[in-house]
């Protein structure tokens, strides 16, 4: 196929600003095409070479392609420069200076399009210290054979300016009318998609075996599967009603979600945007290769920040800082990641999209080997909206966004790439910071593991009751701790260990010891919510329910200034709380 067919179909689709008749131009340039080339057609229209998640693009810099565009037609860079200037395209002063070659070549080769993917192809994949001179010499020699017409859009894909604005949905609504006998077919050829985010293998098979072919379509592992969308509602009771009464309902963690493809010990995590992300988290590529029980496996997870030491979630944008080329390793150990399952999508050579939720879930319970580092995600099956609502609550507290209530009904199947209610998520409205530090009786610790054996874990800290002159617990404490401060705090707490809980200290959870209510720490928290388990209000807000400081830590500073009873009172954290709510109302 030459090239210049392409070139004459993208100018007619570059002039039109009605989807219908760009369809239409489309599905005359996939009719022409020989349906061998025809992925790779469909990679062109788009302004690439490979699907986006193979990673790999052209990016040639404009200097670059001036360069090229010099050396193929004989002008000077600097007129060149000059156009490029008036025009701001570099494709119409490619066509332009192309126009005008002196020495028109009478024997010049026409291009095809074979060849021009093939120098694509190969000036995308040039490395090395001559990269650059060996990606400007194939250029050149694209450019010295094209016409001007062609230099024109070949410019523009080098330099990622295309442009032509065919989406995917177009692309996939052209291959329906031109393969799949009509726009009626576009649903299922639009699964193949989603199911493998790769539009030019879909087209060739749709082209080459036609809907045959893409009924017998199926995952396969390294090619990422669309991700599956939760719809949100904002009660337990719309929630329940909506998904038939009955849920699984998972935490909802907060942290980067990953599709984990593994082959034996081959072991790719894309992102949620299809982004191969392996490289920021060769610890987590560990986890898989350790506690996944299937040999092939495409599974999903959110990789979530963790305290090691505490086993407590940590925020999301600790995550950032695995965001790097250079330098992973140290964010490995100080950023440390945990994975929580939450969906199988294929397993030992069985695609399992179309089967209810329920069903790949045991799938997942059965090849996952669960340990601190590798769970599956906590649920519940919940027919009530008291339980749901207990549940969030208690996802708040262990520092996740909520909950994701999932459909339990024959009909639960992965939808690839859409977003609908079989996945509904529960969150709250807002973020909201918590700008005051507070200071904390320390009423009793929890041991430590790890790098924390033989000191605290963390502290369970208290505020202040003055009407009955008790502590009420209001938080769990890992995390802002230095290493001396460990060191010296089972020494320093020494003296007010005793044997059970203190009288005048009200929880409901079980420390590893207790203290005497005698010191004070300052800590800062990310904000204040509603809390089954701690005391500290407890039914003031709401019936059931108590405040607690989300992720806290500690600022450094021993408060020896401040007897127990000085420390901030219950009263004082209400009025944080509803501070808080008065802030995100406004
Ligand atoms: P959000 O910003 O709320 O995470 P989103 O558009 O990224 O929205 P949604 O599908 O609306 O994604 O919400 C579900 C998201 O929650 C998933 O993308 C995933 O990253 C995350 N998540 C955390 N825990 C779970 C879980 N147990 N099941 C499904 N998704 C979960």
């Amino acid at each position: 196929m030459k090239y210049a067919e392409i070139a004459e179909a993208y100018e007619k689709i570059e002039a039109t600003t009605k989807r219908l008749e760009m369809t239409d131009l489309l599905v005359n340039l996939l009719k022409n095409t020989p349906k061998d080339i025809i992925d790779k057609v469909v990679y062109l229209t788009q302004g690439k070479i490979y699907p986006d998640f193979v990673g790999i693009e052209i990016g040639v810099a404009e200097k670059l392609a001036i360069k090229a565009l010099a050396r193929a037609s004989g002008r000077k860079e600097s007129e060149i420069e000059e156009d490029l200037k008036k025009s701001g395209d570099i494709g119409e002063t490619a066509q332009k200076i192309i126009a005008k070659k002196k020495q028109v070549t009478f024997f010049h080769q026409p291009l095809t399009v074979q060849r021009v993917y093939e120098t694509l192809d190969k000036m995308a994949k040039a490395s090395g210290s001559g990269a650059i001179d060996a990606k400007m010499s194939l250029l050149a020699g694209l450019l010295a054979d094209a016409t001007p017409k062609e230099a024109k859009y070949i410019m523009r894909t080098v330099t990622g300016n295309l442009r032509l604005g065919i989406a995917d949905m177009t692309v996939l609504d052209a291959l329906a009318i031109a393969y799949g006998g009509g726009k009626e077919s576009r649903e299922l050829i639009e699964r193949a998609y989603n199911i493998s985010s790769d539009l030019g293998r879909v087209a060739k098979i749709v082209a080459e075996k036609g809907l045959e072919g893409i009924k017998e379509f199926h995952v396969s592992i390294g090619e990422p599967i669309r991700p599956m969308l939760a719809e949100r509602l904002s009660s337990p009771e719309e929630i329940l009603e909506k998904l038939g009464g009955k849920c699984i309902a998972e935490y909802k963690y907060d942290g980067e979600r990953v599709q984990i493809h593994k082959n034996g010990e081959n072991v790719i995590l894309f992102s949620r945007r299809l982004e191969n992300i392996s490289n920021q988290y060769p610890d987590a590529v560990q986890l898989v290769k350790k506690h996944v029980k299937a040999k092939e496996a495409i599974l999903e997870a959110e990789c979530v920040a963790i305290d090691v030491d505490t086993g407590e979630l940590r925020p999301f944008q600790e995550l950032m800082h695995r965001r790097r080329k250079y330098g992973i390793e140290k964010a490995m150990e100080e950023y440390p990641v945990s994975l929580f399952m939450f969906d199988a999508l294929y397993i030992d050579g069985k695609d399992l999209t179309l089967e209810p939720y329920p069903i790949r879930r045991q799938a997942l319970e059965r090849i996952i080997e669960q340990s601190e580092r590798v769970q599956i995600a906590k649920h519940i099956i919940a027919n009530n909206a008291k339980e749901l609502e207990k549940f969030f609550l208690e996802a708040i507290e262990e520092g996740c966004e909520g909950l994701v209530c999932k459909s339990m009904a024959k009909d639960s199947v992965y939808q690839a790439g859409a977003r609908g209610w079989l996945w509904i998520k529960y969150k709250r409205d807002y973020k909201s910071e918590m700008t005051d530090t507070v200071d904390l009786v320390v009423v009793g610790a929890f041991h430590g593991r790890g790098k924390r054996a033989g000191t605290y874990g963390a502290l369970l800290l208290a505020a202040y009751n003055p009407e009955n002159d008790t502590f009420e617990t209001v938080t769990k404490c890992g995390t802002g701790f230095s290493d001396e401060d460990l060191a010296k705090l089972p020494e320093m707490m020494k003296k007010h260990v005793i044997l059970h809980k203190h009288p005048r200290v009200n929880s409901m959870i079980e420390a590893d010891v207790w203290f005497e209510p005698v010191v004070v720490i300052e800590v800062l928290g990310a904000e204040i919510t509603l809390s089954p388990i701690h005391t500290c209000a407890m039914s003031t807000i709401r019936q059931g329910s108590g405040l607690a400081i989300r992720f806290p830590r500690f600022t450094g500073n021993y408060r020896l200034d401040k007897a127990a009873e000085d420390a901030t009172t219950v009263n004082e954290i209400i009025e944080m709380y509803q501070k808080q709510l008065r802030r995100i109302a406004e």
